[in-house]
């Protein structure tokens, strides 16, 4: 038997699966909007502090208790695997709990490549798959205007639209199964780069004397302006709260995946080879979980080293 395709209007039910730094702020407005929601995480903590502040929401065990009902499952993981295993391979996962033809939306930043894969897979079940990662952070989250990048059938995202306006401001379908991972994969290299480009400036800067807020304003009304300089200069680097939600692994995650789809493509980037190594260092020696903006603290140390 298969689903007719349901709109995804509130009161619908919506499975979310990861309810990490952006998962929470969505599924919070999700629940704000009146839908129904089934959450779960591995985390126990993260699944009884959503339903404490959002007591509409029900705690579910695994991502097949989750998607018990559900009329489409959304999940917010660390990247694809986790999304498969979630999906499809995982012990419970909502691949046993789904009602066929119920459609699966990744909003986490996977691989492309996988994507392409899992949509084939979930096709094969009688399922559909798009994929629409998110841009703009846990404080575009919260205010529900993220930048949202869908790959997949138009008639999907139509039918996902209410689902995705009470999460996101801008709605851009980018082409087929994987596009939108691919448009964020590389997304994140602009801003990986942008950052990196701000930070050495301030590290230089700032042994020549300059005052870095300064900087930073100079920047802000000159062509060296970007997002790094608009919403973390001021915010995040110059104050050293390194606050900004989103963690340095994620972000060389984020730039191993931009040259996964390069290299299989058979593309050579050199500048984005660099970007990757940069980044993976950084990992390592400030950790997964150092807020992404302490390449700051990274740039700071590679200056007092030699050249
Ligand atoms: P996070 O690490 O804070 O949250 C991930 C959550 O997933 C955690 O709560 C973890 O317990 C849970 N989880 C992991 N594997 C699971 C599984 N198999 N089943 C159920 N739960 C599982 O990460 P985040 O910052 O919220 O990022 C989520 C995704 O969004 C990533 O792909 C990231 O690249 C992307 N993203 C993050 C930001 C940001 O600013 N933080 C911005 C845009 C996109």
């Amino acid at each position: 038997m298969t689903v007719p395709p349901v709109s995804l209007a509130p009161p619908a039910t919506i499975a979310f699966i990861g309810l990490g730094m952006m998962g929470r702020p969505m599924a919070a407005r999700l629940a704000g909007a009146g839908f129904t929601l089934r959450v779960f995480d591995l985390s126990q903590k993260a699944v009884s502090d959503f339903v404490g502040a959002h007591p509409t929401a029900l705690a579910t065990a695994s991502a097949k208790a989750a998607a018990q009902g559900a009329d489409a499952l959304i999940t917010m993981l660390p990247d694809g695997k986790a999304v498969r295993q979630a999906v499809l391979e995982g012990r419970d996962s909502a691949r046993e709990g789904l009602a066929p033809g119920t459609m699966v939306i990744d909003m986490s930043s996977s691989n492309p490549v996988d994507t392409q894969q899992l949509a084939r897979d979930l096709a094969a079940l009688g399922g559909t798959l798009l994929d629409a990662p998110v841009s703009g952070g846990v404080k575009r989250a919260l205010d529900g205007s993220l930048s949202i990048m869908v790959g997949g059938s138009a008639a999907d995202l139509e039918r996902a639209r209410p689902a995705f306006a009470a999460m996101g401001k801008t709605i851009t379908l980018c082409g087929a199964a994987g596009a939108g991972h691919a448009l964020k994969a590389l997304n994140n290299y602009l801003s990986a780069a942008g950052l990196v480009a701000m930070c050495e400036a301030l590290v230089v800067g700032e042994a020549f004397g300059l005052d870095p807020g300064t900087m930073v304003d100079v920047f802000n009304t000159s062509t060296g302006k970007s997002n790094a300089t608009e919403v973390k200069g001021r915010q995040f680097v110059v104050p050293r709260n390194f606050a900004a939600g989103f963690t340095t692994g994620l972000m060389a995650k984020d730039l191993g995946t931009a040259a996964a789809v390069a290299k299989h493509l058979d593309l050579n980037t050199p500048g984005l080879k660099l970007a990757v190594s940069y980044w993976a260092d950084a990992r390592n020696r400030l950790g997964p979980s150092a807020d992404h903006t302490e390449i700051f603290r990274y740039a700071e140390m590679l200056a007092d080293e030699e050249a």
